[in-house]
């Protein structure tokens, strides 16, 4: 029997005996780094010599794994391998393809806190954050299953008298994931089975930056009894083989999270027939944010200062839905700003592979580079009042930082950073903290202190974004609880974690027989 949904609960690092069981898995994954990962094809292990080296973001010389690096004939072949897979996986019937979800979510739940541990190495993802990620991606396995299991049953439609009329969905073909590295492990998994479990086989090409952590979901699912070619794993160059995977005659959807150039690159390749080509390919594309915290002034000004800090500078201020905008009302900006300076200093730097630390390194040298030049134009544009300093001798480490007094327009306030950096900014009354707030390219996440009920209701109707929140964070979306996605140029809201987002990989049939 298949119980109703709930989500995975996150570990309590408080207690002494998780600390120790967290400690145990790091030192696991230590003795286990600097090995070689193979390509995986129709099931079959492929060692290349070209190879992505992976490093700890706190500490660059340690190497984290050696990812085997496909070319454009191995993806191919990997073509080749999921259309012969396609054939018999889009017979399975829905419950007997959840199970493998379902059994897949057993064996990630085993191995919890390893896979929070590569996190923690590979992503830099300090403890309690990549216990989130590893929870969501168990999530996305246990929901999209049932999720499946629903839509396999197909939907109610009418019939007449001597008129018989099914509706059902089937599977579009195989399709590219091409998933993101800062939910190294939750988007990976969740962008993948997602179209699996619809019964589409997918060539994936994961984030240069995560290839092993996306590599333990591979062998996740091969334990879990997933036939071999319906999952290809294909870590490689995006120069040499991105454009191709989405050009391929034989690509039916590109399943894409990551940046905004790249979103609207892929959207626009896929709109091309090529030779051979019978179908129109479908974009998922989950882009990026420039996302803002409102505050009223009637507002619980501690929360407030808490929800801006905590969203700004989780996991280094690199999610899409992270905080980088505080729109503060006048009459309590000082005070907001003040309290929120007092809970920046929390945030302190270090390696997550080695201590349960706030704040690991960011990603890799040019998101370093990248977000310390975006620090010397806030210098420019406001006051640098918090942090600022960076440092990547040993690893690529930035310290959180707070801008005040920002132009709303500026490049500050109107570029996603995808690092520690906040601006706040003052809006009069709460038309102002709207307009402002709704004067950005994206579309993503958002939220509200306030506690004026009037406010609230404006704002679920005219702050434009695909998540909102109301007395709290703006990130921390949770599978089945809070769909996420957003439009503009956030992307195509998809609502990853949502009812309706396996209907992205499924082609709705209706058979009317006369009776
Ligand atoms: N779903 C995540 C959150 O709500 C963000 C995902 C992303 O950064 O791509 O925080």
């Amino acid at each position: 029997m298949v119980l109703p949904y709930k989500h995975e609960p996150f570990t309590d690092f408080n207690d002494k005996q998780n600390r120790a069981d967290y400690e145990a898995a790091l030192r696991k994954v230590e003795s286990e780094l600097g090995k070689d990962y193979p390509l995986v094809i129709g099931g079959e292990k492929v060692y290349t010599d070209d190879k992505l080296i992976s490093v700890n973001p706190a500490n660059k010389e340690q190497v984290i794994g050696k990812a085997s690096m496909a070319t454009k004939e191995h993806v191919d072949q990997a073509m080749e391998a999921a259309k012969e897979a396609f054939k018999a996986w889009r017979t399975w019937t829905a419950e007997e393809r959840a199970e493998v979800l379902f059994k897949a979510a057993a064996i990630a739940r085993r191995r919890k806190h390893e896979i929070s541990a590569w996190m923690s190495y590979e992503a830099n993802k300090p403890w309690g954050q990549s216990d989130a990620d590893t929870a969501e991606g168990i999530d996305f396995l246990e929901y999209y299953g049932r999720q499946m299991i629903r839509l396999g049953q197909g939907r109610e439609i009418n019939d007449r008298p001597g008129e018989n009329n099914t509706f059902f969905y089937q599977p579009l073909g195989p399709g590219v994931t091409i998933p993101p590295w800062n939910f190294a492990f939750a988007i990976v998994c969740g962008t993948t089975v997602g179209p699996v479990v619809a019964g589409n086989p997918v060539l994936m090409k994961p984030s240069e930056n995560t290839p092993v952590i996306a590599y333990k979901l591979i062998e996740i699912l091969e334990e879990a009894g997933l036939p071999k070619g319906v999952v290809n794993f294909l870590p490689g160059d995006p120069a040499e083989i991105g454009d191709y995977l989405v050009d391929h005659k034989d690509t039916h959807f590109i399943n894409f999270t990551g940046s905004r150039a790249t979103g609207t690159r892929i959207y626009k390749r896929a709109s091309e027939v090529h030779k051979g080509q019978t179908h129109l390919k479908r974009v998922v594309a989950e882009m990026g944010g420039k996302d803002t915290i409102i505050v009223d002034h009637d507002a619980d000004l501690d929360l407030a200062a808490k929800s801006i800090v905590d969203s700004a500078f989780g996991f280094q201020g690199q999610k899409c839905s992270a905080c980088s905008r505080a729109i503060v009302h006048q009459d309590v900006y000082d005070e907001v700003l003040e309290k929120a300076l007092e809970k920046a200093k929390a945030y302190t730097v270090g390696n997550p592979g080695e201590e349960d630390v706030p704040m690991g390194g960011v990603v890799n040298q040019k998101q370093f580079d990248k977000i310390k030049d975006y620090i010397e134009v806030g210098k420019q544009e406001g006051e640098l009042v918090y942090g600022g300093e960076t440092d990547d001798s040993k690893g690529y480490f930035v310290h959180p930082t707070i801008f005040k007094d920002m132009d709303p327009e500026g490049r500050i306030m109107q570029e996603e950073i995808f690092g520690p950096v906040v601006g706040f900014a003052k809006a009069k009354d709460f038309d102002e903290l709207l307009d402002i707030a709704n004067n950005t390219d994206y579309a993503l996440t958002g939220a509200v202190i306030s506690n004026n009920r009037a406010h609230l209701n404006r704002a679920r109707y005219e702050f434009e974004v695909g998540n909102l929140y109301f007395n709290r964070g703006c990130t921390g979306s949770i599978v089945g609880y809070q769909p996420f996605g957003g439009y503009k140029m956030s992307g195509t809201d998809a609502k990853a974690g949502g009812p309706d987002y396996l209907l992205n990989f499924l082609a709705p049939k209706t058979v009317t027989e006369a009776w």
